[in-house]
């Protein structure tokens, strides 16, 4: 019976994956009629990382995390920062058991397992078998995802990963068919039922030449988002020539623009890959206007604050610690 197709029901591709092929990410393989996770535990990436790299500023800020990524992705975007794992079919891997991965957390002193660096989704039961031990250990862990996920196996994840940042990558559903070969309104949904389910999001949009960067589409994301909740951090990223695109790097004007529209309508905006010195990285207290946390770079000073709150005025800042 070798000759079978067998269905990847992960995300919404839905790959019909034929004998000895692989699905669109990759990642999963129909072996002799079964299908094959085989990025399982084959990790490419490892490091400690503070948090903040993640991008995310409202998740215990200040401390470090395991970061771990594989190879592999299901969308296609062709100004991948990242490609050298997520698009290329031959990045070297280290197999890492997840009890091993958990144990090398504790060591660390991480407070958890960020998956991250390729798309992490396309590798769920590992997630979702590392995850599960973490929590027994008392860790966090986070997902930095495209969000393009069916809701099942989503579902299940949210049982365990306690944050995400979710890529917005555009608020056109033909840039996301013809460009990043997937679909928007499969992301809204993800990034919907993480906040329905009172997990914490943040929300990245890089921002690239010539594929969104235009005052409409940023609204549209700013409107959108704010419909959500408008404590929903966002990070605006700057783009850099990579992989097949060669548009020149964002406008940082143009950045800080949207930045100052966005921030009529959300509480929390940051600006990615622009000098530090911007103060587009500081989380201010919507209430009071005080700095409650200090970044530069990947250094952050809690200032104002306490608990989750300004401690100058009291104000919640959506911040889980
Ligand atoms: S996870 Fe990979 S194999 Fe499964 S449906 Fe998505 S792209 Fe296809």
């Amino acid at each position: 019976m070798g000759g079978e197709t067998v269905r990847c029901h992960l995300c919404p591709h839905r790959c019909a994956i034929k004998a000895d092929n692989t699905g669109i990410c990759g990642a999963r393989s129909n072996a002799g009629g079964v299908l094959f996770a085989d990025t399982y535990g084959r990790v490419t990436s490892i490091a400690m990382d503070p948090i903040e790299k993640k991008p995310l500023y409202h998740f215990h800020p200040g401390t470090r995390i395991l970061s771990i990524g594989s190879a592999g992705c299901n969308m296609k975007c062709p100004f991948c920062q990242n490609w050298s794992i997520s698009q290329k079919k031959d990045a070297m891997t280290e197999y890492y058991p997840p009890e091993d991965m958990v144990s090398l957390a504790v060591e660390n002193g991480s407070i958890g397992v960020a998956y991250t660096y390729n798309e992490p989704i396309i590798w769920a039961e590992y997630v979702l078998d590392t995850s599960a031990i973490a929590v027994e250990k008392g860790l966090v862990n986070v997902m930095v995802s495209n969000g393009y996920v069916e809701p099942g196996p989503l579902g299940e994840l949210l049982r365990t990963v306690d944050g995400f940042n979710i890529d917005l990558k555009s608020f056109n559903e033909s840039t996301y068919r013809k460009v990043m070969k997937a679909g928007l309104a499969e992301v809204k949904k993800t990034i919907e039922k993480i906040y329905e389910a009172s997990r914490h999001v943040e929300v990245t949009t890089l921002i690239v030449t010539g594929i969104n960067d235009t005052m409409d589409e940023m609204r549209a994301i700013i409107k959108y988002l704010s419909s959500i909740s408008r404590s929903i951090p966002w990070h605006i990223s700057r783009y850099y020539p990579n992989y097949k695109y060669g548009e020149r790097a964002t406008d940082t004007e143009f950045i800080f623009r949207v930045r100052e529209q966005a921030l009529e309508q959300l509480d929390f905006v940051y600006c990615g890959n622009v000098p530090a010195e911007s103060g587009g990285n500081d989380t201010r207290c919507p209430g009071c206007g005080s700095v409650a946390i200090k970044r530069m770079g990947y250094s952050t000073r809690l200032e104002n604050y306490d608990n989750g709150r300004c401690s100058h005025c009291g104000r919640q800042l959506n911040v889980v610690t």
